[in-house]
């Protein structure tokens, strides 16, 4: 939009940068603690944030549905035991609607940058749809918006399509055609059993093997959801199961894996898988790792490892040299013609433009991404940083502990309210975690370091994105009783409020 038609500058009490579900679950904690000016700026068209923008054949959640969603929004509807994103999108929009959050949106809207006037006590956030001034500013973008492209030679003189799995083309048919996809994350995992039988020949460009467990994903059919829906109890169970099984599954075997070794008993499980599922034995070799379980983000996918049976899929683990107009060139000088080129390449985690995605300053002109970047990541619970009075993050360094996002958001919204309350009540119009009380959090997390399952030497040969390239994992080693406790009982002392 030109300058001269923007509008005058807007100014509210609080504003959220992302309408993902970390935006919209703030917004409703915001919202029953009694603060209503609260604007949520997005530049997507429609709530969700990754469930809106991942839209590719097979996208589904890998934590069960009991847990992937808010506690105080649990569905009797999900169609299966892992849902499929559009049930997430559809989620999302609910949400909206439920919480009345629709006058609070504003979507098409990409923030370029957010600075802090110490004088005034606001911040001034330019964005693609004019200037917004806010006392409190909280960056809800998630870790998994921003598509990251291959740096490979020649990726724009490809002459057939191309698109990002992020930001999938459904106008672009994969049926029949001769299919290529770089990466096998978790992403790839869903999109390559679900496409491959009906291409003509798919080619996956293997640089680094994912391990792949089964995924007990059953639909829930009519009679489950009539059950979780009406019999008493059954609701409450089944998500206690489920929390329990997710915290079993990540943060007690990342975090505590010099004690409690589990994932060296799930790895020996994942190879006798391997070997159950796929038939040749250099293509098993190939797909399995030689990083320890756990050191990347493991998949879930009960016909991942098949699809390499069929004989219309090719696995390539030859080094990519060249993308060329009419296909893929690998090291080895083999021509690989495409008519379809799918970047399953990922997103940008950790990388100073990801985290946030613009430029975020102080009042002293301190530009947030520089900070983490000369002084490592750290925070106070993933949630303040000090020297950025007023600006929180939902995820942040150090706040997430890998068990469902939506427990995330709940604690670091929990964590927000608490401090703007406490705002409210002393009058204050800034407030800023103090360096010691950063300082005591970063040391409790990092004691924890030598326990997880990242400081296995294997882990330099992953390519995990978990690990940003001075080499730390910004995860809250914690177990998720632990995060909910400190998120609503830290001392507020730990906070400076000032008028
Ligand atoms: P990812 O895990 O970062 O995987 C990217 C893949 O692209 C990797 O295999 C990577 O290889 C490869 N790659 C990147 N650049 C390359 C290059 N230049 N040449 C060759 N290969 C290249 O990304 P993702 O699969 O999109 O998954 C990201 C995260 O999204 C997941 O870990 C998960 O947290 C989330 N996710 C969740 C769900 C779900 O819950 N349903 C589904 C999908 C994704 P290297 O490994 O060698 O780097």
């Amino acid at each position: 939009m030109p300058d001269a038609q923007l509008p005058r500058v807007q100014h509210h009490e609080i504003v959220i940068i992302g309408a993902g579900f970390s935006g919209l679950g703030t917004a409703i904690a915001l919202a029953r603690a009694g603060f209503d000016d609260v604007l949520l700026v997005d530049d997507a068209d429609g709530p969700g944030g990754t469930w809106h923008w991942n839209t590719y054949p097979g996208v589904a959640v890998d934590i069960p549905s009991f847990s992937y969603q808010f506690s105080f929004a649990q569905r009797s509807t999900w169609s299966r035991s892992y849902a499929p994103g559009r049930e997430l999108r559809a989620y999302a929009e609910q949400i909206v609607d439920e919480y009345d959050l629709a006058p609070r949106l504003r979507f098409g809207t990409r923030v370029h940058a957010a600075s802090f006037d110490d004088a005034a006590s606001r911040w001034t956030i330019s964005t693609s749809t004019g200037e917004i001034s806010a006392r409190w500013l909280i960056h809800a973008g998630g870790p998994l918006s921003q598509p990251k492209l291959p740096e490979i030679d020649g990726i724009e003189t490809f002459e057939g399509a191309t698109m990002h799995t992020s930001r999938w083309n459904h106008d672009i048919a994969t049926a029949g055609k001769r299919v290529g996809i770089i990466g096998t994350g978790a992403t790839a995992v869903q999109v390559i059993p679900e496409i491959a039988p009906d291409t003509e020949h798919l080619t996956v460009f293997q640089r680094t093997p994912i391990w792949c467990l089964p995924k007990p994903d059953f639909p829930l059919g009519r009679v489950g959801r009539a059950g979780l829906a009406v019999i008493p109890g059954v609701r409450q169970a089944a998500r206690l199961a489920s929390q329990a099984f997710v915290e079993a599954t990540f943060p007690v075997l990342a975090h505590f894996h010099k004690w409690i070794p589990g994932t060296d008993v799930v790895e020996v499980a994942a190879r006798n898988y391997i070997r159950s599922q796929v038939a040749d034995p250099a293509t098993r070799e190939k797909l399995t790792p030689s990083y320890a379980l756990g050191c990347k983000r493991p998949s879930f996918h009960n016909s991942y490892l098949a699809t390499f049976n069929r004989p219309n899929v090719a696995l390539e683990t030859t080094s990519i040299d060249a993308i060329t107009p009419t296909g893929i060139r690998t090291s080895d000088g083999t021509e690989h013609p495409l008519d379809v080129l799918i970047l399953a390449t990922g997103f940008k985690v950790t990388d100073r433009d990801a985290l946030p995605t613009y430029r975020l300053t102080a009042s002293d002109g301190t530009d947030l991404a520089e900070h983490w970047e000369a002084g490592r990541f750290h925070s106070y619970q993933g949630v303040a940083t000090a020297g950025f009075p007023n600006f929180f993050t939902v995820f942040g360094p150090y706040g997430y502990n890998g068990a469902s996002f939506f427990t995330l958001v709940e604690n670091s919204a929990a964590h927000i309210v608490r401090v703007l309350d406490e705002a409210r009540r002393r009058n204050a119009t800034t407030a800023e975690v103090t360096p010691a009380a950063q300082v005591s959090y970063m040391e409790s997390i990092l004691a924890r370091r030598p326990l997880q399952v990242f400081s296995n030497p294997s882990c330099a040969g992953a390519n995990s994105y978990y690990f940003t390239k001075q080499g730390d994992v910004p995860f809250r080693a914690s177990t998720t009783v632990e995060a909910a406790w400190h998120s609503r009982r830290f001392p507020l002392d730990d906070y400076a409020f000032t008028r």
